[in-house]
């Protein structure tokens, strides 16, 4: 029954996506938050210099922070989210991630070890056993890093019961959510402590910004994440984050359409010879192609659409595509020929068309 008491409904993440975060309409107010170009403000209020905080960050966190389920920190990129994190490590402290996590954060973590801060175990994300197990054999453990769908390898960790067990040690949990994006997964409704994304990715979604974000649930762990981005400097534009917030207002759009393709592409993909295997987890919007040919055909296939662009990242409307291996950063244990695919808004049978010719010639 409703009456005038009961609560009212709360919105759904496409109406959240479009409406959080923006200003109280009043008339003549804006309807979305302008960009606030400033370096600092008339003293003896609550922001007072541009380091501290910004109405146009203010707007984007409280968009995707609603959209998260806690509260949020904008960064100047993903890596200075994640390097932030880290630090919240004690020096000796120990952090369980994945072998497949993103190659910036496993190089962030090598070189934390290189300096004496901290020691890491990489693991499959998704032997939840393997990753409990790793957990209790370092009782220095502080951090599991969980990133989830994994790039390239779209491994998918179980986030419910690594996180049940984490706590069970004490230990705090990150989940990098950058590819599943908070409209496929929620990991501090998981139980996660700490969410990051590289905010250049989807939510911003037009392949024009570096952006980071961190979301928490914990007031304590917010200030202490909020004092070491003041104190690193690690702040992103204003400008940069007008962008990005602009680019989440559509997020459940592109990603639907995106979805879509990836979902059409990875069937497709599936039945061509020239492909030996093909990773899907069955949502979101990279699928990663292992060529049978190896490293020369995926270097032949990059080169030979045009459509698709040779280029890192993902995320965007843009459908792009890059062997991995070509970095000399990525895991030794992804294949030499993994083309990792993001795919874009287009037209599915136009970038199908593109990608088969190309494939139709490998070895030719
Ligand atoms: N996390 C993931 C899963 C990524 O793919 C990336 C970049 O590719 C990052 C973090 C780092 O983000 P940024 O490039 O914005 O620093």
């Amino acid at each position: 029954m409703t009456g005038p008491e009961s609560a009212p409904r709360p919105l759904r993440p496409a109406t959240v996506a479009v409406t959080a975060g923006r200003p109280a309409h009043e008339p003549d107010e804006p309807l979305n938050v302008p960009v606030t170009l400033t370096s600092t403000y008339v003293a003896t209020g609550e922001l007072e210099y541009g380091r501290y905080g910004n109405p146009t960050w203010t707007a984007f966190e409280d968009a995707l922070g609603a959209l998260e389920g806690g509260r949020a920190l904008a960064f100047a990129s993903g890596m200075a989210a994640i390097t932030t994190i880290l630090d919240l490590v004690g020096n000796g402290g120990g952090i369980v991630a994945p072998r497949h996590s993103y190659s910036g954060t496993v190089a962030a973590l090598a070189d934390g070890e290189s300096r004496g801060r901290l020691h890491a175990t990489l693991v499959d994300i998704a032997d939840s056993a393997a990753v409990i197990a790793a957990m209790e054999a370092d009782e220095d453990c502080a951090l599991l890093w969980i990133e989830s769908p994994t790039n390239p390898a779209l491994e998918i960790a179980d986030i419910p019961t690594l996180t049940a067990a984490a706590h069970g040690l004490g230990i705090r949990v990150v989940v990098d959510n950058t590819f599943a994006t908070p409209l496929l997964q929620q990991p501090l409704a998981q139980g996660a402590d700490i969410v990051i994304h590289s905010a250049t990715k989807y939510i911003a979604g037009h392949s024009d910004v570096l952006m980071g974000a961190i979301v928490v649930g914990d007031d304590e762990v917010y200030d202490a994440l909020k004092g070491r981005r003041d104190l690193a400097g690690a702040v992103p534009g204003p400008f940069e984050t007008w962008l990005a917030l602009r680019g989440l207002r559509t997020l459940h759009v592109r990603l639907e359409r995106a979805a879509a393709n990836a979902t059409e592409l990875a069937r497709r993909l599936a039945d061509h010879p020239a492909v030996e295997e093909v990773r899907y987890p069955g949502f979101g919007a990279i699928v990663s192609a292992v060529l049978a040919g190896g490293a020369d055909a995926g270097d032949f296939v990059v080169r030979a659409t045009s459509l698709w662009v040779h280029a890192t990242s993902l995320g965007g409307v843009e459908s792009t595509l890059e062997r991995r291996r070509r970095w000399k950063l990525e895991a030794a244990t992804i294949p030499d020929g993994l083309v990792r695919l993001s795919v874009g808004i287009e037209d599915v049978d136009d970038l199908w068309d593109d990608l088969a010719q190309a494939l139709d010639r490998v070895n030719a």
